[in-house]
Order: C-alpha cells, then structure tokens, then sequence
C-alpha cells in the first residue's frame, strides 16, 4: 500500500480515467503521414516515392504501441515493422501474393484446415495493427465473415472430424473480437467432445495491452479447454511496463503463453536484440516458441533476412542462453502438415521454397 501523504497532489495521467481497448483501437494513426508527425520525422522525406504501398495495405497504429516508439528515429525498430517504405512498391521475383497458399485450404467458410489435429477458425478480418511484413497482408478477409448459418457450418464440420481435437482462433488478429462473440465460440467449442484445447493467436495484448480486461480473463478463465495463447513479439521494447502486467493478467487465467516472432531485418536480426527479447518474454511469463524464418511475402522483401544468417543467430542464441529461452527456427511450407524446422547445422538439408 502506498501511503497518502499530507499533500495535495495534482491529477497524473494515470489517474485520468483510461479509455476502454475498442475506444483506444478507433482511435489509431492511420495515416502515414499521422504517423511520422506524431514522431517529429518530416513525411515529405520520409514518404518520398512510397506511394501506393500504404494503399493498397493501409496504415495501422494504435497508440499505446505509438508511445512506445523512439521520438525523431526514423530506425526505430518498432516504427519499421509499421511504415510503409518505398521499397514496397517494387516487386521482386519470387515474392508473391499468397505463400502460404491459405487460399486453397479453406474448408468451409472461416475454417481452415492445413493440420491434421488443429484447425483454424478465422474469427475476424481485422488487425489491430498493420504489419509491413504480414504474410496475409493479401489474403482477402472480407471471404471470412460469417452467417449464422455458415457458423454452425463450421461447427458441424468440427464436431465431425475425430481427428481435431484443438481449434486455433485466428484471423486477423482474433482479439480484435469482441468478448460476446469469442465467449460464444468457446462455449460452442466446449460442448464438442473432441475439442481439449483452444488456442488464440494474437498481437493485440502487445499492440494495446487494455484488452486485457476483466471481460477477456473473465470467460478465459471459465472455459473447461486448455488454453494456450501465442503472442506475437519482435522486439523487446515491445514490451513495457504495461504489456508486461496485462500478460500476466493473461497468464493468471491459467493460460499457458507462447511467442512467436519473424527474423525482419532491421528489427531484430542480431543476436543481442533476440537474447534480450527472449529474457523479456521470459520475465513476462511467456516462453519463446517459434522464431519464423522470413516468408517471400510481395511487398516486404526489404525485411528479408536470409536462411544462413538466420541459422548462424540462432545457433549463437544457443550458445548464449538456456535451451528454454531458444525460440524454434521455422519455416512454414505449403502442403507441409506442421512447420518445417530448418537444421542449424546442416544447410543442405533444407532448402528454401520454391520461388523464394
Ligand atoms: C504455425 C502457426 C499455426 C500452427 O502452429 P503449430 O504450433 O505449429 O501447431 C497456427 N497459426 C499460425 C498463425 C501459425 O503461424
Ligand atoms: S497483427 Fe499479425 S496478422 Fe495482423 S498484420 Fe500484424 S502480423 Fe499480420
């Protein structure tokens, strides 16, 4: 307990009443040039010559991630993963639309089988925030919105495959759901015997860490599945005093608290950056799982980071850390029926997908 003093202070920031995770999600920067005078960084410089990038894959910034963001550094780590450069209005060779061929593996409406016992239920299009290199930056979403019937469509199909016993809430970003809807699905999910687990892919606790609000913990705490959730984390400074207490609200629902991050360069490839972040993900509860090699995404070939200089971090990372703090090197491979762990010592052999 902290105590009250004699003084008269005046109202902080903190004591301001906060504004709820929907209010903090409309009010993001989505402008690039919002963006860069919110940074004190000259858009007429910074934007030259990236025109239609940003149009074609809008601009995206809630601002707890914003203020987290170095002042004036146009290389801040955290600002790359968000603003659009030039270098995504040239295409490249090899670097295409669809990797990961998501497109082809669509069940039923909003259902996505790629894995044997999991599969993927999209929940909602939307991200809270836009990420340059997404590799489903171009997967049309709008497909995934569902009726009530389609949505007892994809719970017949469930109920009818003996193999899947685990359903991945994805997206988009799943979170950016409302606390009605995902705790329907849980419970639908629940009343299938087949379904032991239920596991959320998503950013959002990071990008605004308010959403981790009573709602949330309240009907993840209720439901009989396992609950595992698979953050997605690049870089330490991504995790702040406030992210850092909002996932340990996550984890206090008994959840179990995965990360997964991509190689991107200029982010965070080099071995002090993935140590530190790893220690970070550590102290907040979360233990690293999978590190993803770069996916030929078009449009983000400016954060490629080649399969070698991925391996010889990641065996450095080995040397340096306790095997449980070293994040597995993946790749994910269309047709492949889980990721494709790329041998740190033996580059022969893996080889890179076709066209990458
Ligand atoms: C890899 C991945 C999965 C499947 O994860 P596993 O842990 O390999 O079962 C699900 N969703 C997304 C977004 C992934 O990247
Ligand atoms: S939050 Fe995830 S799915 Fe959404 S843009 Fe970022 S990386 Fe892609």
């Amino acid at each position: 307990m902290i105590q009250r003093t004699t003084f008269r202070v005046e109202a902080r920031p903190s004591d301001i009443p906060s504004k709820t995770w929907q209010q903090l999600l409309s009010d993001s920067v989505t402008t690039p040039e919002g963006l860069l005078r919110s940074l004190g960084l000259d858009p007429d410089h910074w934007l030259a010559g990236a025109e239609s990038g940003h149009r074609l894959f809008s601009i995206r910034v809630p601002t707890p991630y914003l203020s987290r963001i170095e002042y004036g550094n146009p290389q801040d780590p955290l600002l790359r993963q968000v603003l659009p450069l030039a270098d995504e209005d040239h295409s490249q060779p090899g670097f295409i639309q669809d990797p990961l061929q998501e497109r082809s593996a669509t069940q039923t409406p909003g259902l996505i089988r790629k894995y044997r016992s999991r599969a993927l239920l999209m929940v909602t299009g939307q991200c809270a925030i836009n990420c340059r290199y997404c590799f489903r930056r171009h997967f049309p979403y709008a497909e995934h919105r569902l009726s009530a019937r389609e949505r007892s469509d994809v719970l017949d199909a469930l109920a009818a495959d003996p193999d899947i016993n685990e359903v991945i809430l994805s997206g988009g970003d799943p979170l950016v759901a409302n606390d009605q809807l995902l705790a329907r699905w849980a419970q639908d999910l629940e009343a299938l015997p087949g379904i032991r687990r239920l596991r959320i892919h998503t950013r959002l606790p990071i990008v605004i860490p308010q959403r981790v609000d009573a709602a949330l913990t309240d009907w993840l705490s209720r439901s009989r599945l396992q609950t595992v959730i698979v953050l997605h984390i690049n870089h330490p400074r991504e995790i702040d005093a406030s992210v850092r207490s909002a996932l340990i609200r996550l984890k206090s629902t008994g959840a179990t608290l995965l990360n997964q991050s991509v190689i991107l360069k200029g982010v965070n490839d080099d071995v002090d950056t993935l140590a530190s972040l790893s220690e970070g993900l550590f102290d907040a509860g979360v233990m690293p799982y999978y590190l993803h090699a770069f996916d030929p995404v078009s449009g983000a070939h400016h954060f490629d980071v080649s399969d070698d200089r991925a391996r010889e971090l990641v065996r450095t990372l080995q040397s340096r850390l306790p095997g449980f703090l070293v994040p597995r090197l993946v790749r994910e491979i269309p047709g492949e029926a889980g990721k494709t762990l790329l041998d740190l010592e033996d580059p022969a052999g893996y080889r890179r997908p076709q066209g990458a």
